[in-house]
């Protein structure tokens, strides 16, 4: 048997594997078994699972150039994998888009991150992973609860943004934003959390609305190449993460974070478009009320609120397509352990 599952670690053996099949398991000398099901995709189960275990789902490189988080959650593997890092829940490793995280591109043919709904698509190169990523989804949550089941999307921005870290949650008909799920964002010292106000067809909306998960697309600073990542400005969110695999305690305190609601979705609609800022603006700047900020055809885009902030601007899109989130800061309550606003 051998000593280790990598022959260097999750991720370069999985970006430079050639669809050779690599040593397939590994138990380290704690009894946690690592299962690589293929290149990009590691299941980790502790020695003892029962109906508390929790069933934790952590994704990144959706895109190609989240390398931040990638490098992230290859650390915290090779810790699991030489045993300093304990496990005593359920855990699921993905490293999505191996193939564009190696060329340093979004992605190939489509959007990756647009496809987790059930639409009929041409087939295209991201396709295939999401139809993928689906399969391993469906066996890794079988016959579990679904109040134990975690997802969290780990992401980079392209834009820079007024806060560094911040989340946003699925809108699903389910209860998946409990108490819980806003304390490991504070506890990650997440700077915002922004609260989707309609279904998309996000790997993180998919895996709220198809499973219940407690899911989060998580942004963890802008994008990188591999090895050139500052880390260390996501210590918070590595030791939460960490601790919640560990069923550890946490010995760190919360931070508060600030709450948004989206408001609308811009999608372009006119071939004549453009916003009035640079393309470099940030995530998160804010208009005052009927300010303009660009136009689509002959019509004004303006802000329709105090404080109405943008996110992910992109000018460059198709007619028909998403050229940004508008986001307004929001105040919150607890009805029945679900986070809700007025
Ligand atoms: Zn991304």
């Amino acid at each position: 048997m051998s000593n280790s599952l990598f022959r260097q670690s999750f991720l370069i053996d999985s970006l430079y594997s050639d669809g050779a099949l690599l040593s397939s398991e590994y138990t380290t000398d704690d009894g946690v078994l690592l299962k690589l099901h293929c290149p990009g995709v590691l299941e980790v189960i502790p020695p003892q699972l029962d109906e508390k275990t929790q069933h934790i789902v952590v994704s990144c490189a959706i895109h190609g150039k989240d390398a931040g988080p990638v490098e992230l959650v290859n650390r915290i593997v090779s810790d699991i994998e030489s045993g300093f890092q304990p496990v005593r829940e359920h855990c699921l490793f993905i490293i999505a888009h191996l193939e564009a995280l190696k060329h340093h591109t979004q992605f190939f043919d489509e959007n990756l991150e647009r496809l987790f709904d059930d639409k009929p698509r041409e087939s295209s190169q991201e396709l295939v992973i999401a139809d993928n990523l689906k399969i391993f989804l469906k066996a890794f949550w079988k016959e579990t609860s679904s109040e134990n089941r975690w997802h969290f999307d780990l992401h980079s921005t392209l834009n820079p943004s007024s806060y560094h870290t911040f989340a946003i949650s699925p809108k699903v008909r389910h209860t998946v934003r409990p108490k819980a799920l806003v304390n490991f964002v504070e506890l990650s010292h997440l700077d915002a959390l922004v609260l989707a106000n309609a279904p998309s067809s996000s790997f993180s909306w998919y895996t709220a609305d198809c499973y219940s998960a407690r899911s989060l697309a998580i942004a963890l600073g802008q994008s990188s190449r591999l090895g050139q990542s500052l880390l260390d400005r996501f210590n918070a969110f590595d030791i939460t993460l960490r601790d919640l695999c560990a069923r550890e305690p946490n010995e760190h305190l919360p931070r508060k974070t600030k709450f948004y609601r989206v408001s609308r979705t811009i999608v372009r609609m006119n071939d004549d478009f453009d916003f009035i800022f640079s393309d470099e603006v940030e995530n998160f700047t804010a208009f005052v009320h009927g300010e303009v900020f660009g136009h689509d055809g002959d019509k004004p885009l303006m802000a329709k609120n105090e404080g109405e902030a943008i996110l992910f601007p992109d000018k460059y899109v198709s007619v028909g397509e998403q050229a940004a989130l508008m986001v307004c800061p929001v105040t919150v309550r607890y009805e029945q352990d679900q986070l809700v606003y007025d």
